[in-house]
């Protein structure tokens, strides 16, 4: 494959929509593989306590390995908790285990309680820009966020500079997003000006109902240019590829889901060459 041109600073997303099954975690695994398989050097960070980010991407999360709760609760440097995931040489992972799940609360008596996972990413030597992390920095940091917007999404929303929404195609796609969007603009207006609600992802489309039609274009009127114009289909080869720990990108290259993963990551990059 030709080689993509690095952004020139690490580009922190946080992928979120407190509605759950909507494709976040699937979203954010493609896509940072797909990044990887580009060229790019690619960080997950899995802030959900289910840990499906970490499975998708072949690294361990059982209880004891280092993880984002090391990190976030006790202030273990993220550099310590990072996992080379199998999938790409380029592509590492922070993963998430059960314990995140305490976070919440044991996170509410701590001082910038908000701010501890910017800390963590910021702290990270290869996060920055080329001059300030050198050839080895990240170009991509991709938070998987749990389907909620408790303090663990809050904390993703301080510590990105872009956001990727994945919505999916169905009737009541974009219910509950405007709790999501009043939540941006509380951060925006209080904890992270530069927060940009970049790009939004329409997923599981079905081509043959037209109600998937209808929810993208619906989608569209409503975010305009920030909609990517690749959708992901439903495609039963998406859903299988995590059971093998595996991305679609590796466990069926060829296949529609991946290769409209590997069309969305182009336009991600492409927009911010563009910036
Ligand atoms: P979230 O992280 O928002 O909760 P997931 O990414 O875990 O959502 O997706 C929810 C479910 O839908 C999972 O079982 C996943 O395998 C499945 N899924 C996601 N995207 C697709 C797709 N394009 N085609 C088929 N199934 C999908
Ligand atoms: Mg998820």
């Amino acid at each position: 494959r030709p080689a993509m041109p690095r952004p020139d600073h690490t580009r922190v997303f946080v992928v979120a929509n407190q509605k759950g099954g909507v494709g976040k975690t699937t979203s954010t695994v493609n896509v940072a593989a797909a990044l990887a398989q580009l060229g790019q050097r690619v960080l997950v960070v899995d802030l959900d306590p289910q840990g499906n980010a970490s499975t998708a991407l072949g690294v361990e999360h059982r209880r004891g390995v280092p993880s984002t709760y090391d990190s976030l609760v006790e202030g273990v440097p993220l550099a310590d908790v990072v996992s080379a995931s199998p999938e790409a040489q380029n592509l590492w992972v922070v993963p998430a285990t059960i314990d995140l799940a305490g976070a919440e609360i044991e996170l509410v008596s701590v001082v910038a309680r908000e701010s501890r996972l910017r800390k963590a990413i910021h702290g990270h030597p290869w996060v920055g820009s080329a001059t300030a992390a050198g050839e080895e920095r990240f170009d991509y940091v991709f938070v998987d966020c749990p389907p909620s917007l408790g303090l663990l999404t809050l904390n993703a929303l301080v510590a990105g500079d872009e956001m990727l929404i994945p919505i999916q195609a169905e009737y009541y796609a974009l219910e509950g997003l405007g709790q999501l969007l009043e939540t941006v603009e509380m951060v925006r207006a209080h904890l992270n000006q530069g927060l940009d609600v970049s790009t939004i992802l329409v997923t599981m489309y079905d081509a043959r109902t037209r109600l998937a039609s209808g929810v993208a274009e619906e989608v569209r009127e409503h975010f305009g240019e920030r909609v990517l114009r690749t959708s992901i289909p439903r495609s039963v080869r998406v859903s299988e590829a995590p059971s093998y720990g595996q991305t679609v990108m590796t466990y069926d290259p060829g296949s529609p889901g991946a290769l409209s993963y590997l069309e969305a990551a182009r336009e991600i990059a492409a927009q911010g060459a563009s910036q």
